[in-house]
């Protein structure tokens, strides 16, 4: 394993060389996405310009060469998350994750009546396809609450998870907005007593922290490439082999058949099963690299590393007059929700903008979770492994000025 060097680790990222609005960039918006090391980069040019071919149907060198670059890449991320090829499926990012698991999964084994639990922190794509499904079956959606603090009302969840009716518990693995890790391990042994089914979005948590899905024990768990240092248009669904077996497909097309016939079609197995249509075998290969990148590291030591950034901003805008964060539990990830009373978040981040300073403002996808906090946006700076002191200093001082303006 290579020694956390921040400075290393810049050096791999190009785009951190460029400028913001003319000045030196101090990127936190990586909540939202993360920027892409040379190695990403590099192999997804490098398949254009030397691989290219569609897989699974060329018998020549070139497809082989394209197909051999896109099972490797299923390999690296199966052997990274402990889980087998099998259980393994591409889709676009999390968001169609959660629609996979939600109409495939979730059409067949919710019924009139059930009950699903998600909680009020959850991203909209894991409420929505929740939503769509359980209108269609019948079945009720219960909201875990929120604890002022930003963490999960636990006993709420000890208290319904039981319940014979409740079917399913979907949840957020690290919330995107309050940077609340939740107690998933704990939460998945308890709904596994009852025998209920467990969803696990990972969108936030594969960039802080390793999964071993295996050890996990949940059914399914998804997350996005492009918040893990890989590339836009890819994402992974890990589900449980015999799960995925008894399956319907959530879409058909090529590839994902054995046999088609006009009296009926049958399917091949998982992966492939749910992998209609040409797959984005440049994101697949973009994704491996970027997990195979994350691998080299301890995810100790980055999680170390963007801690200590997130206590300097919080330490310096907490000094701020009106400053208000948002998620305050101590089990959180580097990420930093906040007001500023008598300043509107937008207002503040084209400020910061003006400072070369990119942080993210507005609900964060999190509707409800907005109505709870009683604020229609926050401004939220995520940090990631590539920032710096100096990142988490410039926040503050651009912070103070603009409230010294703007007020
Ligand atoms: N869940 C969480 C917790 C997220 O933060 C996000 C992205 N903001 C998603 C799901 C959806 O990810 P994507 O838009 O990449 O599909």
């Amino acid at each position: 394993m290579k020694t956390f060097n921040v400075e290393e680790v810049i050096s791999d990222f190009p785009i951190l060389k460029r400028k913001n609005r003319g000045k030196h960039m101090v990127f936190l918006d990586n909540a939202a996405t993360s920027q892409k090391p040379d190695s990403v980069i590099d192999a997804i040019s490098h398949y254009y310009r030397e691989s290219n071919s569609n897989v699974h149907r060329g018998v020549y060198e070139l497809a082989e060469d394209a197909e051999n670059l896109y099972h490797h890449s299923r390999k690296v991320i199966s052997q990274y998350f402990n889980v087998s090829e099998r259980e393994t499926i591409f889709v676009r990012g999390a968001t169609e994750g959660l629609n996979l698991i939600a109409h495939s999964f979730g059409v067949a084994h919710l019924k009139k009546g059930d009950e699903v639990i998600i909680t009020e922190m959850e991203h909209h794509a894991n409420i929505v396809p929740w939503q769509i499904v359980c209108e269609k079956v019948g079945a009720n959606i219960l909201v875990c609450p929120t604890l002022p603090d930003g963490s999960l009302d636990r006993e709420w969840i000890s208290g319904n998870i039981s319940k014979e009716k409740v079917k399913l518990i979907s949840l957020t693995a690290i919330s995107n907005t309050l940077g609340t890790i939740n107690p998933i391990a704990e939460i998945i042994f308890e709904a596994k007593k009852y025998g209920k089914t467990v969803v696990i979005d990972g969108a936030q948590s594969v960039p802080h922290e390793r999964t071993d899905f295996s050890k996990l024990g949940c059914d399914f768990f998804t997350f996005s490439g492009h918040k893990v240092f890989g590339p836009m248009g890819i994402g992974v669904v890990l589900g449980k082999e015999k799960l995925l077996n008894d399956m319907s497909p959530y879409q058909g097309g090529g590839d994902m058949i054995d046999q088609v016939s006009f009296d009926g079609t049958t399917f091949a197995r998982a992966p492939q099963k749910f992998e209609a249509g040409t797959p984005n075998v440049a994101g697949a290969i973009g994704l491996g690299k970027a997990i195979e990148y994350i691998s080299q590291f301890s995810m100790g030591d980055i999680s170390r590393h963007e801690h200590k950034l997130y206590e300097i901003a919080k330490n310096g805008l907490s000094e701020i007059n009106g400053f208000l964060e948002h998620g305050t539990t101590k089990n959180k990830a580097a990420v930093l929700s906040f007001t500023i009373e008598g300043i509107h978040s937008h207002d503040l981040a084209s400020f910061l903008d003006a400072q070369g300073i990119a942080i993210r403002t507005g609900h964060h996808c999190c509707q409800p979770l907005m109505k709870f906090l009683g604020v229609d946006a926050t401004a939220r700076a995520s940090f990631a492994m590539y920032n710096t002191e100096e990142d988490s200093e410039r926040l503050v001082e651009a912070v103070k000025k603009a409230v010294s303006i703007l007020r």
